[in-house]
């Protein structure tokens, strides 16, 4: 059977990584997020981590070249081809078209954009009350999603942590990025016939099941 890909397509603070944690838990599809390669890197201090650290510290985006050859290379791994939920990926119109043209090479399309939709303002303050997971990246929120033990992972029990990139300064920059380099999707993707919008200020519960929904009407 050909793998799957879906994109989770959304602003920072949408709500992407959790969702597609969970249906890849569900599905046992993979389930693959640049963010997490590129803090992964970086953590390792590779080469790849080096250069990508400079520009997540400023909330910039890492130049396509660079972020392309990883994703296609995580793409190739044992555990994609049942399929795939994008996340954080493609982020330009340029990481889109170079994902429809690898694919195509392939005889492959991409099934579905999970278009997660939530208003500007509510993104600011998702973001500062975000933890993430030193260990395994799951991410919780103070507000909304705390963990069972303060400071712990519920999934591995590694340490929880305030992302740099998620301080004030570094989360407007993020958000103007992702208005200006990320939102052309939308339209990219709705061209294409294959967008499909969910409310994403819903509980975390009905926003995963609004996005089973829309996956089982791809069929
Ligand atoms: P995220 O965890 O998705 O918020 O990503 C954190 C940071 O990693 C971003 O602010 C970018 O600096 C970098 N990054 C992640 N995905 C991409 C991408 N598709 N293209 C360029 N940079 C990315």
């Amino acid at each position: 059977m050909e793998p799957k890909y879906y994109i989770m397509l959304g602003p920072p603070g949408a709500g992407k990584g959790t969702q597609a944690e969970e249906l890849g838990r569900r599905s046992g599809m993979a389930h693959v997020a640049s963010g997490d390669l590129f803090r992964e890197a970086a953590a390792q201090g590779t080469e790849l981590g080096r250069q990508a650290r400079s520009y997540m510290e400023r909330g910039l985006l890492v130049p396509d070249e660079v972020t392309i050859a990883m994703i296609m290379e995580r793409l190739d791994q044992p555990d994609c081809q049942r399929g795939v939920f994008l996340d954080g990926f493609p982020r330009t119109l340029a990481q889109a078209e170079a994902l429809d043209q690898a694919l195509a090479q392939r005889g492959q399309s991409v099934e579905a954009v999970l278009y997660i939709r939530v208003a500007p303002e509510v993104l600011v303050a998702r973001l500062s009350a975000r933890r993430t997971c030193r260990d395994c990246g799951a991410n919780y929120n103070v507000l909304y999603n705390p963990p069972r033990q303060e400071g712990r992972c519920d999934l591995c029990g590694g340490q929880l942590y305030q992302r740099e990139d998620d301080q004030p300064e570094t989360v407007r920059r993020r958000l103007e990025v992702y208005d200006t380099q990320t939102a052309p999707l939308i339209e990219y993707y709705r061209r294409a016939g294959i967008l499909l919008e969910i409310d994403g200020q819903q509980s975390i519960e009905d926003v995963q099941q609004a996005l089973l929904r829309a996956i089982q009407n791809t069929g």
